[in-house]
């Protein structure tokens, strides 16, 4: 679903790239965990997936990085939210509107999907992430968990096949993680979607993930492989 080929990416100005050697897939329906400590390029890795690199960070991207099937070099960020959704660092930065249910709906306002189907996929969003209770209440005033658990929800209503996250529990207390984590086993396990996300510690979500990508260090190339194989690294 998600296919890495030889890519590099190096910023301008800098000695070297701050990736390179990335060659690896993320299969369809599998969680795949991006792991190593900050600076080693996770974000780098995640924002070339959703098209940020090299089309609005800068950086040049070589190799060549495809999710299902286009080529994320010649398509533009918004030329790939049917197929990606991603949820950054901070799920603050991501929010546009003020209750929970607006929020759900506003990721598919600009796909032209008609509002019969808008009203039903936020049912099934609220109810496929706990958030029932929750759907009148302002953004501004929940928790960090359920805030992460809304700014996924934003991106799945158009019903992306991949969902990319940025350390999306790095923030959270480790009751209010297993809750998201709970959230992403429920929508490979159930609805078959690919999950890719970072995070710079291994032992919160290793036991979640199908695969592990493991960045050793600054510019080096990733060790890949089971979950097993990459912890005996
Ligand atoms: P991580 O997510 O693992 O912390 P990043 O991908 O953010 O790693 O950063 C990897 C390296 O690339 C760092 O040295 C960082 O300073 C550099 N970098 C990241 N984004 C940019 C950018 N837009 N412009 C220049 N350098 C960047
Ligand atoms: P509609 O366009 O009428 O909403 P779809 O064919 O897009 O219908 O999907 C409806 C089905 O998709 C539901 O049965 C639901 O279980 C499933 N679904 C819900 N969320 C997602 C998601 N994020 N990705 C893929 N499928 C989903």
């Amino acid at each position: 679903m998600i296919r890495f080929e030889d890519v590099s990416v190096t910023y301008e100005g800098a000695a070297g790239p701050a990736v390179r050697g990335v060659d690896f897939e993320v299969p369809e329906g599998e969680l795949v965990l991006l792991v190593g400590p900050s600076g080693t390029g996770k974000s780098t890795i995640l924002n070339s997936v959703s098209g940020l690199v090299p089309h609005f960070t800068g950086g040049t991207l070589r190799g060549r990085v495809t999710v299902a099937g286009r080529d994320t070099r010649t398509h533009k960020p918004r030329e790939l939210a049917d197929v990606v959704g991603t949820v950054g660092q901070d799920p603050l930065a991501h929010f546009v509107t003020a209750t929970v249910e607006d929020e759900l709906a506003y990721g598919m306002e600009s796909l032209g999907i008609a509002p019969a189907v808008m009203r039903r996929r936020v049912e099934e969003t609220l109810d496929l992430l706990g958030l029932d209770g929750l759907r009148d209440r302002a953004i501004a005033t929940l928790s960090g968990g359920q805030r992460q658990r809304v700014a996924i929800g934003s991106v799945l209503t158009p019903h992306p096949e991949v969902l990319v996250l940025d350390e999306p529990t790095s923030a959270l207390d480790p009751a209010a993680a297993e809750e998201v984590l709970a959230v992403l086993q429920r929508l490979v396990h159930d609805l078959g979607t690919t999950v890719f996300l970072a995070e710079h510690r291994l032992e919160r979500v290793v036991q979640y993930a199908d695969r592990v990508v493991l960045l050793p260090g600054p510019g080096a190339v990733p060790v890949c492989g089971t979950p097993a194989e990459v912890m005996a690294v």
